[in-house]
């Protein structure tokens, strides 16, 4: 009888040649002779005993227990078998800590990208946990409050799981994700830094965490954003009870089923302030640097995920007389989903060697400001990436990609999640029209082209041309935009933004791809970046907003 054979995963260091190539290209040969047996360890387990698990734990979920046996409040979550095995990997392969312990500079951060980026497909979605409490640390450490930063940090960033916590980031309310300066949550002061906070947090993920940073607005402040301030909360006392927070109920979401997010009533939570006692909105930043970073490089690391379950399928599944791997659409079906997510790869590994410069004081003005424009191109770029990426894979399984027990749908499911947390698409793409300000495109222009300079293989002037042309293209709609009404710029903004994400991404393929041939006689990545110059770059349309309004009245 026939008998269907399902996909399986090797190391996923070791298979991974966009990966191995890219770290080759930017580590020193001795760093890299250090580091790769961390990755290589952590693709062995991303591949085997995480994955294994996380097919077994499929169907458990957090659980939330209001009432003890005595009628205590205790508001108790339990986590499921792989987010506690997950967790205790996670400390010890220092996939927060190896950020800052910083033995490589400024490039640890793209180590220890590696590692999360190896590490979040096995996990079902555990790097959210890691992605708050890494942009928590970064924050206090920012912030600059000695006191905080003694007592926490060193508990973020450890490699004894003992001694870890994690912490957890409470900015949405009833009100509103995007628009937080509306929050309600009201901060009471007791004395110096101490406020007890009262309100209602709609969204917060990983609730079983030790600490968190959060928005409340002291008393008397003026409405707004600026009049927020940032607290950090301990989440529970020395004996256990919770600190005046009420966990009402966790979300029954699409997605992320492993994480557990709740919505929370702060009911006099004793809390400490961070920093001033406005601003909250601006110095809670370096979080979401840090999380949108986490955000793309989770996209990036699904693609990866499906395209390997995918990869091996075709290559055992038969259809028609031959495998699909031998059926030329589904070759050109794969071919599209490899360069697209091998481009992503490019931006999302790009912004974390910038976060790396920023981190160890070596950035220059100039890329900075690249530093502060991309975080959230690439973060809305390769969100919506993932997102079709992973539906594109379900299908390449047929009717197996939609059925729960392969473990398939849940890529699709947990993808969704990210173009919505940390900035939905329109939201980051109007931060990109802020972070442009007054100044144009000229300096990115002056990237772009720079990334272009060292090609010399005919085959990639084709792919540069897209890139010069989709890029004059997105500068002259701007300024043209700008010049007549800003509703223009404004409706426009997500055409743009992911006109500059796709048009970076293949730059950032190109200048790869000619030291790939170069330095590894590969011409792979040159076949993915002239796949992906013909997948549709530049998005810039002339749709007007009367037309948009027309449509829908
Ligand atoms: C699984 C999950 C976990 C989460 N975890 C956390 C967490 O731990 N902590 C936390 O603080 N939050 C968390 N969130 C909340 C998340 O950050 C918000 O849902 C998100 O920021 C959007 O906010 P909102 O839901 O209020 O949507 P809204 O802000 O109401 O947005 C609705 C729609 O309007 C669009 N929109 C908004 N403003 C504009 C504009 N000016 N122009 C054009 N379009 C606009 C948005 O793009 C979106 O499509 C989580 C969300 C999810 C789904």
């Amino acid at each position: 009888m026939f008998q269907q054979v399902p996909p399986t995963l090797g190391n996923q260091y070791e298979d991974d040649r966009v990966l191995r190539s890219y770290l080759r290209r930017v580590l020193p040969s001795d760093a890299l002779r250090q580091i790769e047996p961390s990755l290589i360890e952590m693709g062995r387990l991303a591949g085997d005993q995480l994955y294994q698990l996380q097919l077994s734990d499929r169907l458990n979920e957090p659980r939330l227990t209001h009432w003890d046996a005595w009628g205590n409040r205790i508001d108790k979550i339990e986590v499921t078998p792989l987010w506690k095995l997950a967790e205790r990997i996670a400390v010890e392969h220092g996939v927060v800590a190896t950020a800052y312990e910083r033995r490589f500079g400024p490039l640890s951060r793209v180590h220890q990208c590696a590692l999360a980026y190896l590490f979040t497909p096995s996990t079902d979605i555990y790097s959210c946990p890691l992605a708050m409490t890494d942009g928590a640390a970064r924050t206090l450490i920012a912030c600059g409050n000695q006191k905080l930063i003694d007592r926490a940090v060193p508990h973020l960033i450890t490699r004894e799981p003992s001694e870890f916590w994690t912490a957890g980031q409470w900015m949405t309310e009833l009100t509103g994700g995007s628009d937080v300066g509306l929050s309600e949550t009201i901060a009471k002061h007791e004395s110096n830094t101490d406020y007890r906070l009262y309100g209602r947090k709609w969204f917060t993920s990983a609730i079983g965490s030790q600490i968190a940073l959060t928005l409340a607005r002291p008393e008397g402040n003026p409405m707004g954003g600026r009049g927020l301030a940032l607290f950090y909360i301990e989440t529970r006392d020395e004996d256990g009870r919770l600190n005046n927070i009420e966990i009402n109920r966790l979300k029954d979401k699409l997605g992320t089923r492993k994480v557990p997010t709740a919505e929370l009533t702060l009911n006099g939570t004793r809390a400490e302030l961070v920093m001033g006692t406005s601003d909250g909105v601006r110095n809670i930043t370096p979080l979401l640097n840090i999380t949108r970073l986490w955000n793309g490089i989770s996209s990036v690391s699904l693609m990866r995920r499906g395209l390997a379950l995918a990869l091996d399928y075709a290559t055992k599944r038969t259809a028609f007389g031959a495998t699909l791997a031998e059926k030329p659409l589904h070759i050109d079906t794969l071919a599209g989903l490899q360069a697209e997510s091998e481009a992503a790869f490019h931006l999302a590994f790009y912004v974390a060697e910038l976060t790396g410069l920023s981190e160890a004081g070596e950035i220059d003005e100039e890329s900075a400001r690249l530093l502060r424009l991309l975080t959230p191109v690439m973060k809305l770029t390769t969100g919506k990436q993932a997102v079709s990426i992973a539906s594109e894979v379900l299908e390449c399984f047929g009717g197996a990609g939609y059925v729960e027990d392969t473990g398939l749908p849940v890529l699709l499911r947990d993808a969704q999640v990210l173009p919505i947390w940390e900035g939905t698409t329109n939201v980051l793409a109007l931060d990109t029209l802020r972070a442009i300000g007054d100044e144009g495109l000229s300096k990115l222009q002056r990237t772009v082209k720079g990334l272009l300079e060292t090609v010399k293989d005919s085959d990639l002037n084709e792919p540069s041309r897209v890139v010069l042309t989709a890029f004059d293209h997105a500068e002259r709609w701007l300024t043209n935009a700008r010049t007549v009404e800003p509703s223009i710029s404004e409706a426009g903004a997500r055409r743009f933004a992911l006109t500059i994400g796709r048009t970076l991404e293949l730059a950032l393929l190109i200048r790869h791809a000619q030291w790939s041939q170069d330095h590894e006689a590969d011409a792979r990545s040159k076949a993915a970046a002239r796949r992906f110059a013909q997948s549709g770059i530049d998005l810039i349309a002339d749709h007007s907003l009367d037309d948009a309004r027309t449509i829908l009245c």
